[in-house]
């Protein structure tokens, strides 16, 4: 069993007091987060928003300022990393350069000790004068080092390269090296810190399933942090987004796609990025935008919202995926008009940035009335042609303008 438990984790770096000032912002505030055996939890975020300094904390390698952070419902704010039953892999690997591979997975193995009980010469265990045995803690043999190493590069499929010094090894060889040297060590806890962000796209792909399938291999806890929301997606069994230090929300991939709630997580999790309008929403369920346009929701589609939010009005920002678009023979209550910029033919899809608004300058730079959205389609419109937009209406975020907050009730 290895749990993580995160109780409000607070981070200040004393260090970075500018000219005497103190520099009080939190790199990380009130983290709180209960991680169950064997899950795969991905951290992620815009660069700086606290994803390293809390696995940091976790491993150790960084002092907590506030709050308590547990282990196997231990208490570790004062254990030290080594003693944790953690293993971290880096962005860039570290391995030691002037080390075969073997030896750079062996290397942590020969430094550490095993509990076992003592021994005579044919390996029968020796007694004490009660009749116990009697606890040591010894070497791992060479046998032991051997074998955990086999393992380990069996798992990965680097036993081919087992005598190559790390330069003579492609990206991808070094990254599986850098995770060969934590499997060895059969951690409770694997943390892994952007392990991929040096790897080219088509390897990048290749080794996330890999990560993937030695998750379920090895059957431990990992925390997993990118600034890449697609790693995030296709990797955790959870979610942390996290934003200014500040966890936004915790769900499964599909949740926070679904149900995301404010518009931070909105925007960040999704490509294409889903589309956002500015609009004001009356309680019989007319949505009206900048530019005057309006839907109306049904009934049943406005009971997926707070009706005492709404009040008798709600300023609003209103969200819609691309692919919850639909392009339309005719108008109704849930479509818009809206003049075709760009055309892009994926050939199983294909996106259209077009505008709201017609008479704006045909730009398909953000702008409050662009819209962006991805269908399949047998024909594809002309560009500047008229094209009528149906939004599903299941599919609509609403979200309060002044708090950026969802106002979804069935979450
Ligand atoms: P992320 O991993 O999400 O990119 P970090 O956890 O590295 O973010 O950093 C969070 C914040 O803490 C940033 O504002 C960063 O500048 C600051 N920070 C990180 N490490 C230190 C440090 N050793 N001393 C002072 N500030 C730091
Ligand atoms: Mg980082």
């Amino acid at each position: 069993m290895s749990t993580v438990t995160l109780r409000h984790v607070y981070k200040v770096y004393e260090n970075s007091e500018k000219k005497g000032v103190a520099n009080t912002k939190p790199a990380v505030s009130d983290f709180c987060m209960d991680i169950q055996d064997k899950e795969f939890i991905v951290f992620v975020g815009p660069s700086g928003c606290g994803k390293s300094t809390t696995l940091r904390m976790i491993a150790g390698l960084e002092e907590i300022s506030d709050g308590e952070i547990l282990i196997d419902d231990k208490v570790v704010n004062d254990v030290a990393p080594k003693d944790r039953d953690i293993a971290m892999v880096f962005q860039n690997y570290a391995l030691y350069p002037h080390m075969t591979v073997y030896d750079n997975m062996a290397f942590s193995l020969k430094l550490r000790k095993v509990a076992d009980v003592k021994k005579d010469k044919s390996g029968n265990p020796v007694l004490d004068d009660n009749g116990n045995t009697i606890p040591i803690m010894r070497k791992y043999t060479k046998k032991e080092i051997d074998d955990k190493v086999q393992a380990a590069a069996k798992i990965l499929a680097i036993e081919e390269y087992l005598e190559r010094k790390p330069k003579a090894l492609s990206g991808g060889q070094r990254q599986r090296v850098a995770l060969g040297r934590t499997i060895v060590r059969n951690p409770k806890v694997f943390l892994l810190d952007e392990p991929l962000s040096n790897l080219d796209a088509k390897l990048r792909a290749t080794m996330r399933s890999e990560i993937i399938k030695l998750h379920d291999q090895l059957g431990a806890t990992f925390i997993y942090v990118t600034h890449d929301q697609v790693e995030a997606m296709t990797m955790g069994t959870r979610i942390v987004v996290m934003k200014d230090g500040f966890v936004q929300q915790i769900g499964a991939p599909q949740e926070l796609y679904d149900y995301p709630i404010n518009t931070f997580v909105a925007g960040f999790i999704g490509t294409p990025q889903m589309n956002f309008f500015d609009g004001h929403i009356t309680p019989d369920g007319k949505i009206t935008f900048a530019n005057n346009q309006t839907v109306t929701l049904s009934k049943e589609a406005l009971s997926n919202f707070d009706a005492n939010k709404i009040g008798s009005g709600l300023d609003i920002i209103m969200g819609i995926r691309p692919g919850d678009l639909k392009v339309l023979d005719a108008e109704n209550d849930m479509s818009v008009t809206a003049r075709v910029e760009v055309i892009e033919a994926l050939g199983n899809e294909t996106i259209i940035y077009a505008n709201l608004d017609k008479s704006a300058d045909g730009s398909i730079e953000k702008s409050p009335t662009s819209i962006v959205a991805s269908a399949k389609l047998r024909k594809n419109p002309a560009r500047k042609s008229e094209i009528i937009l149906g939004l599903d209406e299941e599919a609509i975020h609403i979200f309060d303008k002044n708090t950026e907050v969802s106002i979804r009730i069935d979450r």
